[in-house]
């Protein structure tokens, strides 16, 4: 049976506890350390990113106040996604390269809802966070979503 993702350490020092997680688009591999080390085309849903008390600190600073993404910092390696070939091992069939188009169209339009504050409730810093790397990642890779209309 396909037991889904493993638990993975602090994506920044390798700590097994951890404490703040985010959410990101594969295309954001690109800008992790080791990232061309994977194909990110080929990652089924979201990546997965952990952060340990004393790393999320660091990762909130950076984010909020000094306006730089942590994701060079961040070992690919360490991080959490399921590859195609993966799925593919456990149901013995072939998927297609997955569309990332609506993934990432959903998450580009949330962050923008949430640096906007159109959200319901007042983002956590968390959310702040996690909104801020995906529209800074999705922009800097020139993702076919980014730069459209918030709808
Ligand atoms: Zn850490």
């Amino acid at each position: 049976m396909y037991t889904g993702k493993v638990e993975r350490p602090c994506c920044l020092c390798g700590r097994s506890e951890v404490d703040h997680r985010l959410d990101l688009p594969p295309r954001a591999i690109e800008l992790m350390k080791h990232g061309d080390a994977i194909a990110w085309q080929d990652v089924v849903g979201e990546v997965a990113v952990h952060f340990c008390v004393d790393c999320w600190e660091t990762v909130r600073e950076l984010t909020l106040e000094m306006g730089l993404s942590p994701l060079p910092r961040c070992n690919v390696a360490r991080a959490s996604f399921d590859l195609r070939e993966d799925f593919e091992a456990m149901t013995d069939r072939t998927r297609d390269v997955p569309d990332q188009r609506p993934l990432e169209r959903r998450m580009w339009i949330e962050s923008g809802r949430t640096l906007a504050g159109e959200a319901e409730y007042p983002p956590t810093d968390r959310e702040l966070v996690e909104a801020r790397i995906r529209r800074w990642a999705l922009a800097e890779l020139d993702s076919p979503v980014a730069g459209r209309t918030t709808e």
